[in-house]
């Protein structure tokens, strides 16, 4: 992993998150001046005509990517996911409605608890009491009559759990955060009303949130809506409404570039499959040593969550690997453990580093 005399680490960390490799390389090429321009893209104006370009490229090869239709906007806003949890319920929970949720994690109970502020949100079902392992199959889920929409988690990152399924509303609209997967497998986008993701695991730095919208949602949006949270104003000035984090931007351009390069969703997923079999492999392999967290039918492929005999050796673990150039896999500060997030940048090499490292740390400490 050496790149021009650096050294670079095996990053686990669940997000911000490691960047393709070849894509920092290019961005620091460019860092100086971009295009001939003599600058670079974070200091130009957002109106020129060279980040009209890099906004409407990126914006172009996300749609490539996820193969979303051209009733779908897509829009780069700020704010994180976590304001998404917010500006979901006060564009399209309208008083007198509410909301249904579909809980799997901890982000799905800040989505719910945030929605609860604005209006009514049901919680159609939460794996809270089983400590957030599973997912609930299609069948279990019963929506409420007058859902404006019903809003779930495709992986939750805390966890490590994710949907092998895509949900069916049944004709209820469908809102999905998809933070911590998407881009790592196909999407269907025509099942979603919305589907939001912040950037900073498989599409960028974090500073950017890209929401993928389908055009008559729009039309949904009430009245005085304050300007930098009303949907249908931002689609209206192309994500321009303000100054957008144009360097965050710019990168996922770069990061599309990558990703087409090794051969688009298809091909990462495959390989996504693969990382993930082989840390999952050596967790069930360790006779009980390593557990893993998630039941096996919804193990994520993207956070990895495992437990070890105590606490104590999960710190141990944390701080030899960490020596050893394997850093980020400390679980969330809520939940502790251990969590390798694998994203799409992540390497192989990485992952059997890490199984190397299980094994030999078993050993020791068994
Ligand atoms: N949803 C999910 C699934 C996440 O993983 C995260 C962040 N890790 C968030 C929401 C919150 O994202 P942000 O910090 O960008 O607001």
């Amino acid at each position: 992993m050496e790149s021009a005399k650096v050294k670079r680490i095996y990053n686990f960390s669940s997000g911000p998150a490691v960047m393709p490799l070849p894509v920092l390389e290019r961005a620091r090429e460019e860092m100086l001046s971009i295009g001939g321009t003599g600058m670079s893209v974070m200091e130009m104006s957002h109106r020129s005509k060279f980040f009209t370009d890099v906004i409407e490229s990126a914006e172009h090869k996300l749609r490539g990517l996820l193969s979303a239709p051209d009733n779908y906007r897509i829009l780069f806003l700020q704010g994180g996911a976590s304001l998404q949890f917010s500006m979901i319920p006060m564009n399209f929970l309208p008083s007198g409605r509410s909301a249904d949720f579909v809980v799997t994690g901890a982000w799905g109970v800040k989505a719910a608890s945030e929605a609860a502020r604005i209006g009514t949100a049901n919680v159609i079902y939460s794996s809270e009491e089983n400590g957030f392992r599973s997912v609930p199959e299609q069948a279990e889920l019963k929506f409420s009559s007058d859902a404006a929409y019903v809003h779930y988690t495709s992986n939750e990152t805390i966890d490590g759990v994710e949907f092998k399924y895509e949900l069916d509303g049944g004709g209820t609209p469908v809102v999905c955060d998809a933070s911590s997967n998407i881009l790592s497998k196909p999407f269907d986008i025509e099942k979603y009303a919305v589907i939001y993701a912040g950037a900073q695991k498989n599409i960028g730095p974090s500073g950017v949130t890209i929401v993928v919208i389908r055009d008559d949602m729009l039309e949904l949006v009430p009245p005085n809506q304050p300007s930098l949270l009303d949907y249908r104003n931002i689609a209206n000035n192309n994500s321009l409404a303000n100054t957008p984090n144009t360097w965050g931007i710019y990168l996922i351009g770069l990061v599309c570039d990558w990703l087409e390069g090794e051969g688009g969703v298809d091909a990462i997923e495959k390989r996504n499959i693969e990382k993930a079999a082989i840390l999952y492999k050596a967790i069930d392999g360790s006779d009980g040593y390593y557990s893993g967290h998630a039941e096996r039918d919804c193990r994520s492929l993207m956070n990895v969550t495992f437990r070890l005999p105590s606490e104590d050796l999960e710190e141990k673990f944390c701080a030899e690997a960490e020596a050893v150039g394997l850093d980020g896999l400390r679980g969330h500060r809520s939940v502790g453990g251990i969590r390798a997030s694998i994203y799409n940048a992540f390497p192989r090499a990485g992952v059997e580093a890490l199984v190397d490292f299980m094994n030999e740390f078993a050993s020791r400490n068994g």
